[in-house]
């Protein structure tokens, strides 16, 4: 029987050194390789190119996504960008309306210049998704529960829609593979900021993908290579290592939000509370169908802009703090902090709302901290 996720978390690609039988992955804070003859090596030949513990890391990670291969990046972001770079100028990309600030601000303000043509769509409206598609269309880019909507989209139901030679990608960073896999949902690429929940502790930025094509990975792998976005040795060891807690850390973190999302519905002071959790949420059929879990991300809307401010000022234990996934609870504001770059266009995020990244802590100490926060 193939392992689960929470075996390969801690096994995959993670074999005890063979000279010493450490059994923790080796830090190889090296950048070259000595070769034997002219071309003769070990499979290492320079960092840049490949490195023992990131191919831990890439190993693993494609195993808990359950797909063939993986790739590790400086950051999510430069996953992203490698991953653009799979396309040529006329391209069209198709992107839910409703993504990362960071991706918004990639698409938009860099890749455009190049050429590339970008469509902002509603994925929960599958024919406005149909009737987007062009002849130029390359890839569907989506993310699942949206940040910081938290809206879904259906990765099977799109993967399906979507023409042959059209790539579908998801930035799995709000879930991690331990709620959703999307490439058993029919993707064709995962993605992750791996300083979210697969680092897990708030302690590196990372991005990471997984795939099973081997094409378009000799095609990401050439230009992993050539663009060099590469995340150092350590960086790909603190992320081994949170990789391993990544199943537990999730039962947590969706039970703590589950508690505090339902203290937030019936609290006077809120007036709508955004969690895949709740049967509230308004496409909760399609969370249970596609989600093991809800997650450790919940959003609030209050009703004024200030109400809001006043909220993410005055908690103690959810620090006001952007970024997500970590152990630690945080709060933001998504109007003046991650999503700044997106003001003034089609998916700017109302300011009366207050994202929160419900973190491990006990349950009970993170309602008392809201409570206060909220209370007169
Ligand atoms: C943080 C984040 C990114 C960007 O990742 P970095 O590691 O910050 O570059 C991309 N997508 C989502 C959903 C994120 O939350």
């Amino acid at each position: 029987m193939p392992h689960h996720l929470d075996t390969l978390a801690i096994h995959a690609g993670q074999e005890p050194d063979p000279t010493t039988g450490a059994i923790m992955t080796p830090i190889y804070q090296t950048s070259t390789y000595v070769q034997a003859a002219p071309a003769e090596h070990k499979g290492y030949e320079y960092s840049r190119t490949d490195n023992p513990t990131r191919t831990a890391l890439q190993e693993c990670v494609a195993a808990i996504e359950g797909g063939k291969f993986g790739l590790a990046f400086a950051s999510g972001l430069a996953a992203i960008d490698t991953i653009m770079r799979l396309f040529s100028p006329g391209d069209h990309i198709i992107v839910g309306d409703d993504v990362y600030g960071g991706t918004f601000r990639l698409f938009e303000k860099v890749l455009a210049r190049y050429g590339l043509t970008f469509s902002w769509v509603d994925l929960t409206d599958l024919d406005a998704v149909k009737a987007a598609f062009t002849p130029a269309t390359r890839l569907l880019w989506l993310e699942t529960p949206t940040n910081p909507m938290l809206r879904l989209a259906d990765i099977a139901a799109l993967a399906a829609l979507a023409p042959e030679r059209v790539l579908v990608a998801v930035d799995n960073t709000f879930c991690s593979p331990a709620i959703q896999q999307p490439l058993l949902l029919g993707a064709d690429i995962v993605m992750h900021s791996s300083t979210k929940y697969l680092g897990g502790h708030s302690d590196v930025v990372g991005g990471v993908v997984a795939l099973n094509d081997p094409d378009i990975y000799a095609r990401l792998k050439f230009l992993q290579n050539a663009i060099g976005a590469v995340p150092g040795p350590m960086d790909c060891f603190l992320t081994l290592r949170g990789i391993k807690t990544l199943g537990v850390r999730i039962e947590r973190h969706s039970s703590n939000a589950t508690a505090v999302a339902r203290m937030l519905e019936d609290h006077p002071a809120v007036r709508q509370v955004i969690y895949p959790g709740l049967d509230s949420h308004p496409q909760y059929a399609l969370a249970q169908r596609q989600m093991r879990l809800p997650g450790g991300m919940l959003s609030v809307v209050l009703d004024t802009a200030e109400q809001a401010h006043r909220l993410v000022t005055r908690t103690k234990l959810f620090a006001l703090a952007e970024s997500l996934g970590g152990v630690e609870s945080l709060i933001e504001h998504p109007y003046s902090m991650t999503h700044a770059s997106t003001a003034d266009s089609d998916i700017a995020v109302p300011p009366q709302l207050v994202r929160l990244s419900v973190g491990i802590e006990h349950v009970d100490d993170l309602i008392d901290d809201l409570r206060t926060a909220l209370a007169d």
